[in-house]
C-alpha cells in the first residue's frame, strides 16, 4: 500500500487532473493507494480573501466567491461534462458556503472556528470532484472524508493531532476498506467535539503522512509542481537543482527554514517508522524527484540546501541587569509562549548581556507588549532597556548533517555575503551544526540565496553581472567580444558572463536574466531614456551577486559615481581615465573603497589600451622590484601622426586623418596638447606608489600658443594649417639629425615629464610604428635591458579587449 498526496497546482486545472488520474490509474497496478488531494491551486487563500472581505462588510466577497465558483465549474465542464451528480453535488457545496459567507458578511465576523469551517470547502471539493470523476471512469475508487478519520484538539486553523484516536480511526477503517484506490481531502479533520478543524497551511502533506503512519506503508509520495526538494528556492535562484537523496533531518531543517514543498511537520510521524518519502512532479513524473530517508544519501555534499524564511523580526533585549540572573530565559519564553508566539531563531551572546531572537513580523508588536509588560519592573530600574526590534529580515540557512565534520562552511558563508556587501544582522549555529543561520536585510536574500548558492552548489561556474554604460565604439566592440567568447569561457573559465545593462547618453536597458546579445541593438532602439543617477539605481535595485560596472565612456560625471558603487561592493572597470588622474585623494579614495569594500576597481585600458602596462607595474611593485625610470610612447595617436606627417604631407591632414580613423579624443587637443600622455605617466607613477598631482608633470609642449588657445575644435584645425611652417621645422630639424620624432612620457626619481623628442637610430622607440605604444620599465631587476611592454596602444578592438580581460581577472578572483 502507498499514501500519494497532490498539491494544489497538480489539482489546479481539469489538465493536471487528468495527469493525476494517469498516475494513480499507472500505479493502482502494482499496489492500493490511498490518494490525499489538496484544494484547487489558489483555492483556499480565496476563501480566507472571501471571508476577510465579507467580515469587513465588503460585498466584493461575492466576486472572489463567484470566481471560485467559474474556477471549479469550468473543471467540471472539461472533465466530468455529462454528470448530473457532480454537478449537482458541487452545486449544493456552493450554496452552503455561499451561505456561510453571507453569514458572515451578516454578523460581521470570521472566528477562527469558522475560519477552518470556510477553507474546509477548499479540500472537499477537489477531492469529490476527482473522486466522482475516477468512479465516473469506472476505476476502483471511494472518497473517504478524513475529518472522519482525524481527530483534533480545538486549536483551529492549526490543530494538534489525537494520534490514539486517529491512528486508531484510519487503521479500523482501511482494513475494511477494499477499493483499489481511496481519495481523501487533505489539510481537514474534526475536533473530538464534532467542530471542523484544519492542521495548518500547507497541511495536506500532513494529512497524507498521518495516514501513512497509521497504516505503516511502505512509501509515501507527495506529488508537487517541481521535481523534488531543491538545492535552494527554484523560483529565486534558476540554477537551483533537485536534491536526490537527504536524510529525515536534513528535509526537517530545509522546511522549516521555509522550504514551502513540505509541510514541516509531515516528517515527524514517518520517522520512526522509517517510511520513505518521495517528492515527486506530476508534471514530469518521469523525473528522480528527492527521497527523504534513513539510507545513506550516497553524496558526499556537505551543504545539502539553503532556505530562507521571509517577514522575520529581530528583537532583542539586552541591559546590566540580565547577567548571572537564572531563570531570566525563562521568563522570557515563557512570556512569548503564553502569547503563542514561536520563536523562530536564538542566539544570546556569551556575556549573557543580551539575548536576540527571531519570530515571524506579524506577532511584534503583539511580543513587545507582553515583553514589556512582563519586566516592567527591571525596565523601570534601567536594568534592562526597553525590547528593541528590527522587522523586514529575513533568515538563511545552510543545511547538511555532514557540515559538522567539515571546517571553514560558516568562513565560506559569511564571507560570500561580505563580499555582495549583504550585512549580517545576527548568526546561530546548533550544537549539532546541522544548520548554520544568519540574519539578513529581506531586500538581500535573492543576491544571497543566489551567491551562496554558487558558492557551494556551483564550484565550477561563477556568474558575472555586468552593466555597461558608454556604447560606442569600444563598447560595441566589448558587447561582441562577450557574446563571442560567451561559451569558451563557461567552458574553460566557468565564467558565466551575462550583460544585464547597457547605456549610452539617451537609453538604457536592462535583463536581469541578461540581455539577448543576438538583438540588443534592436531592444536598444525601443529603450527608456537614461541618466547616470537611474543607471545607478537600477543596479543596485536589482543588487545581483558579482556585478560589474564598466565605464567606456570618458565622461567626468560618470566617473564621479565609481564612489557609489564601489560603496555598495559594485566592481568598477574603465577605460575612462579620468578618474584616475584626477586630483591624488580622488584616486586614493577609490582604491581605498575598493579595498574597504571588497570590490575590485580596475583600469588597465587608462594607459596602453589593451597592452598589459598597469598590470605588469604592479607586478613588479607587489613583488618587491624597485622602479628605477620608466620611458614611454603612450600617445597612440601621437605617434601615428608624427609616423605619417612629414615634408610631403602636411600636419593639418595628418591630425584629421588620425580623427578619422578613431586614433584620437573626439577632442584632438587633448591629445596634441600632451595632456592625454600627462595623465597617463600621472596614473603609472600613482601606481608606483607617489602621491603626484598632475601639475606636478613637466609639460612642455611643440604646439604653438595659437593652437593652444583655440577657442574649438575647428578653430584648432584653421590655426594647424596657418602654422604649418612651425610643424615643418620640427620635422626639419629631426631629419636632419637623423632623428624620427616621438612623443615621450618619461618617470625618473619621483620626477616626470611629457614632450616631443628627436629619438635617434637604434632607440627602442625609433621604430615605432602606427600607433603602438612601448613602454620600458627600469628597476632593480631590470637594470640595463628594461622590460618591454610594446603593441597598438589605440584602437577600440585593443581597447575593448582590455576592458574584458579586466571583467576576466574579477571573475578569476
Ligand atoms: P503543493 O501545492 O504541491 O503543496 P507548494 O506550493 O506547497 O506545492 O510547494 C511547492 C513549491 O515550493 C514550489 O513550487 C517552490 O516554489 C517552493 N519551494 C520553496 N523552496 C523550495 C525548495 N527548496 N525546493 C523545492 N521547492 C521549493
Ligand atoms: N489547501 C491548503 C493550503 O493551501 C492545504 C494544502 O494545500 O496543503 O494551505
Ligand atoms: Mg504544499
Amino acid at each position: 500500500m502507498k499514501v500519494l498526496k497532490f498539491g494544489g497546482t497538480s489539482v489546479g486545472s481539469a489538465q493536471n487532473i487528468k495527469k493525476v488520474i494517469d498516475i494513480l490509474k499507472q500505479e493502482s497496478q502494482t499496489s492500493t493507494l490511498v490518494c490525499v488531494v489538496s484544494a484547487v491551486g489558489g483555492v483556499t487563500d480565496k476563501l480566507l480573501e472571501a471571508g476577510a472581505l465579507a467580515k469587513a462588510k465588503n460585498k466584493a466577497y461575492l466576486t472572489v466567491f463567484n470566481d471560485i465558483k467559474t474556477k471549479h465549474f469550468d473543471i467540471i465542464k472539461t472533465l466530468a461534462p455529462n454528470s448530473k451528480t457532480i454537478i449537482a453535488e458541487v452545486e449544493t457545496k456552493f450554496e452552503d458556503l455561499e451561505q456561510l459567507l453571507n453569514g458572515i458578511y451578516l454578523i460581521n465576523e470570521l472566528s477562527p472556528k469558522t475560519s477552518d469551517k470556510l477553507v474546509s470547502f477548499g479540500e472537499l471539493l477537489s477531492s469529490f470532484i476527482i473522486a466522482k470523476t475516477m468512479e465516473d471512469l469506472n476505476l476502483n475508487t471511494i472518497l473517504k472524508n478524513s475529518q472522519e478519520l482525524i481527530v483534533t484538539d480545538s486549536n483551529f486553523t492549526k490543530a494538534e493531532v489525537n494520534y490514539n484516536i486517529t491512528n486508531k480511526n484510519i487503521t479500523d477503517y482501511f482494513n475494511k476498506a477494499n477499493q483499489q484506490i481511496t481519495i481523501l481531502p487533505g489539510f481537514v479533520s474534526k475536533s473530538q467535539d464534532g467542530d471542523i478543524t484544519t492542521l495548518g497551511r500547507g497541511g495536506s502533506d500532513f494529512t497524507a503522512a498521518i495516514i501513512a503512519a497509521a497504516l505503516k506503508v511502505e512509501r509515501l509520495e507527495i506529488w508537487t509542481d517541481v521535481s523534488g526538494m531543491y538545492t535552494t528556492n527554484p523560483k529565486l535562484v534558476k540554477q537551483a537543482y533537485p536534491i536526490a537523496n537527504l536524510s529525515y533531518q536534513e528535509a526537517m531543517e530545509l522546511s522549516h527554514f521555509g522550504a514551502k514543498v513540505l509541510y514541516p511537520p509531515t516528517v515527524q510521524p514517518v520517522l520512526d517508522l522509517k517510511i520513505p518519502i518521495h517528492i515527486k512532479n506530476t508534471m514530469q513524473p518521469e523525473a528522480v524527484g528527492t527521497t527523504i530517508s534513513n539510507q545513506n544519501n550516497g553524496t558526499n555534499l556537505t551543504v545539502k540546501g539553503i532556505s530562507h524564511i521571509n517577514d522575520v523580526a529581530l528583537l532583542t533585549l539586552e541591559g546590566s541587569g540580565m547577567v548571572g540572573i537564572p531563570g531570566f530565559s525563562k521568563r522570557l519564553f515563557e512570556t512569548l509562549a503564553n502569547e503563542k508566539v514561536n520563536i523562530i531563531f536564538i542566539t544570546q551572546a556569551s556575556s549573557e548581556h543580551s539575548i536576540c531572537f527571531g519570530i515571524d513580523q506579524d506577532n511584534a508588536s503583539k511580543a513587545e507588549t507582553a515583553i514589556n509588560t512582563a519586566f516592567e519592573y527591571e525596565i523601570s530600574l534601567n536594568k534592562i532597556n526597553p525590547i528593541i526590534i528590527e522587522k523586514d529580515l529575513s533568515i538563511i540557512a545552510l543545511i547538511g548533517d555532514n557540515m559538522k565534520s567539515h571546517q571553514g562552511i560558516s568562513g565560506k558563508l559569511f564571507s560570500t555575503l561580505g563580499k555582495n556587501n549583504i550585512n549580517v544582522r545576527a548568526i546561530a549555529q546548533g550544537a549539532s551544526e546541522k544548520n548554520i543561520s544568519a540574519v539578513i536585510n529581506e531586500a538581500d536574500v535573492s543576491k544571497a540565496l543566489n551567491s551562496l548558492h554558487e558558492r557551494f552548489f556551483e564550484v565550477n561556474t561563477k556568474q558575472l553581472n555586468v552593466f555597461i554604460t558608454g556604447i560606442g565604439n569600444v563598447g560595441e566592440k566589448l558587447i561582441d567580444q562577450i557574446q563571442q567568447q560567451h561559451a569558451f569561457l563557461k567552458k574553460n573559465l566557468k565564467l558565466e558572463v551575462k550583460i544585464v545593462g547597457m547605456a549610452n547618453s539617451r537609453k538604457m536597458i536592462f535583463d536581469p536574466n541578461g540581455i539577448d546579445l543576438n538583438n540588443w541593438a534592436a531592444q536598444f532602439h525601443h529603450a527608456d531614456p537614461s541618466s547616470i543617477d537611474g543607471f545607478y539605481n537600477k543596479v543596485i535595485e536589482l543588487n545581483l551577486r558579482n556585478s560589474i560596472f564598466v565605464d567606456v565612456t570618458a565622461n567626468s560625471d560618470v566617473a564621479a559615481v565609481y564612489e557609489n558603487y564601489l560603496k555598495q561592493s559594485v566592481a568598477v572597470v574603465a577605460c575612462n581615465k579620468i578618474a584616475c588622474s584626477d586630483k591624488y585623494s580622488n584616486y586614493k579614495n577609490l582604491q581605498d573603497l575598493s579595498l574597504k569594500y571588497n570590490a575590485p576597481f580596475l583600469y588597465e585600458t587608462n594607459v596602453g589600451a589593451g597592452l598589459p602596462i598597469i598590470n605588469t607595474l604592479n607586478n613588479l611593485v607587489a613583488s618587491g622590484d624597485k622602479v628605477i625610470s620608466i620611458q614611454a610612447v603612450l600617445s597612440g595617436s601621437l605617434n601615428f601622426v608624427f609616423n605619417n606627417f612629414s615634408d610631403k604631407k602636411n600636419f593639418h591632414d595628418t591630425v584629421k586623418q588620425a580623427q578619422f580613423e578613431g586614433y584620437t579624443e573626439p577632442d584632438p587637443r587633448i591629445d596634441l596638447s600632451g595632456i592625454d600622455v600627462a595623465r597617463k605617466i600621472l596614473i603609472l607613477a600613482r601606481e608606483n606608489g607617489l602621491a603626484m598631482e598632475i601639475e606636478d608633470i613637466v609639460n612642455d609642449p611643440f604646439l604653438t600658443k595659437a593652437n593652444l588657445e583655440s577657442d574649438s575644435v575647428d578653430d584648432f584645425y584653421e590655426t594647424l594649417v596657418n602654422d604649418e611652417a612651425h610643424f615643418q621645422k620640427l620635422y626639419a630639424s629631426a631629419k636632419a639629425n637623423n632623428c624620427q620624432l616621438k612623443y615621450v612620457a618619461e618617470y625618473k626619481n619621483g620626477k616626470a615629464k611629457v614632450g616631443l623628442q628627436e629619438v635617434p637610430v637604434g632607440h627602442p622607440f625609433y621604430n615605432l610604428e602606427g600607433k603602438d605604444n612601448i613602454v620600458m620599465f627600469y628597476t632593480q631587476r631590470y637594470p640595463e635591458q628594461p622590460l618591454i611592454v610594446k603593441g597598438a596602444g589605440a584602437g577600440a578592438d585593443v581597447t575593448a579587449s582590455g576592458l574584458f580581460a579586466d571583467i576576466i581577472r574579477i571573475g578569476n578572483k
